[in-house]
């Protein structure tokens, strides 16, 4: 990742803070990291007198929702009454990923584009992309570094949220000196922690927990056990009585399996048809590369993509690959 990168565009806080009517997004449904890096630049434009808004295109996930204040998150699929003097993408690869927000932000006179996903396709009409940087959340850090804006707790929990959901609570391989340098300065505002974990991390609903159980029941081992993967289908949903919201998170089940490279899970797809594939890799198979083959994308450990192939023809599809990817020994180690 080049240096140029590291830093924002000198013109993209001038645009951002130079509008009146803001417009935050991310991809549709927002995680953690989106939801969080845009909260945060809602509070610091609300601040500085302009209207600012996040647009979540839909419900998010529940353990989020402690994060927005009344006022400060859309959740219509179609977003709020336009137009915009500036949107910002974050955390989005590509316009798609926005739904129908996409097109809200096409019709703001400026539309801007944070991301840390390596691939992402440079969209809008300013594009600031770090492959880089662990989460959003730490480039607005740097954004509101740059410009000269102190935090604040109020920014500081949502970016928090972000950093700590992305690095999987500082432990996946995107966490480097940045996460906790960054982790220390938001700290240093002075919140507590734990709350916020709590929220995140000890909160489980219970038919979340039913669901991790069906799981468990469903976990399959695949590449001479260098995969595990759990389908999960309409059924176990119902019966589980689990948010559909909340279905991705089943795939720590696979990926934290003793001996595992490969974590996959398959569900139906959130909006309709096909087959929703979550793939996450523990130290040298980029699950990436392989979700790019469908349309979809990601980053080196974690991607996702949509096949429009009912379960059983997705998940063959899938497996045969990883198994031949597998099997020419791509990316490992020698
Ligand atoms: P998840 O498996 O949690 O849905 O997503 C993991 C990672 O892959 C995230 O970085 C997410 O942005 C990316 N990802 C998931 N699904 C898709 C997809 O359909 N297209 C693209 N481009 N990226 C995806
Ligand atoms: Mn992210």
């Amino acid at each position: 990742m080049s240096g140029a990168a590291r830093r924002p565009p000198p013109e993209l806080a001038r645009i951002l803070f130079g509008g009146d009517r803001v417009l935050l997004v991310s991809h549709v449904p927002p995680d953690g990291d989106g939801l969080g890096a845009g909260l945060a630049l809602v509070r610091a434009l609300r601040k500085r007198g302009k209207e600012a808004v996040f647009a979540a295109g839909g419900e998010v996930q529940r353990c989020l929702r402690f994060l927005a204040r009344p006022g400060e998150m859309d959740t219509s699929p179609s977003g709020p009454p336009g137009p915009f003097d500036v949107a910002v993408s974050l955390d989005s690869a590509s316009q798609e990923r926005l739904g129908e927000l996409g097109s809200l932000c096409r019709r703001s006179r400026h539309f801007l584009n944070i991301d840390h996903h390596a691939g992402n396709r440079r969209f809008a009409d300013l594009n600031w992309v770090d492959g880089a940087s662990p989460a959003v959340g730490e480039m607005v850090v740097r954004l509101l570094e740059d410009t000269g804006i102190p935090l604040t707790r109020e920014t500081a929990v949502p970016l928090y949220v972000a950093l700590v959901t992305d690095t999987g609570r500082f432990s996946y391989s995107n966490t480097g000196p940045a996460a906790h340098r960054t982790a220390a300065a938001l700290l240093a505002t002075g919140f507590d922690p734990s709350e916020i974990t709590d929220r995140l991390y000890r909160s489980i609903p219970e038919p979340f927990l039913r669901l991790t159980g069906l799981a468990i029941g469903a976990l399959r081992r695949d590449a001479g056990g260098l995969v595990a993967h759990v389908t999960l289908t309409p059924e176990m949903l119902r019966e589980s009585g689990a948010d559909p919201l909340d279905a991705g998170d089943v795939v720590t089940i696979p990926v934290s399996l003793e001996g595992v490279e490969v974590g996959v899970l398959f569900r139906p797809a959130p909006d309709g048809g096909g087959t929703k594939v979550s793939l996450r890799s523990r130290r040298w198979f980029s699950v990436s590369d392989l979700a790019a083959r469908w349309g979809g994308g990601g980053h080196e450990r974690a991607a996702g993509a949509t096949l429009p192939h009912p379960r059983d023809r997705a998940r063959a599809t899938v497996l045969r690959a990883l198994r031949e990817a597998l099997e020419a020994g791509e990316g490992e180690p020698s």
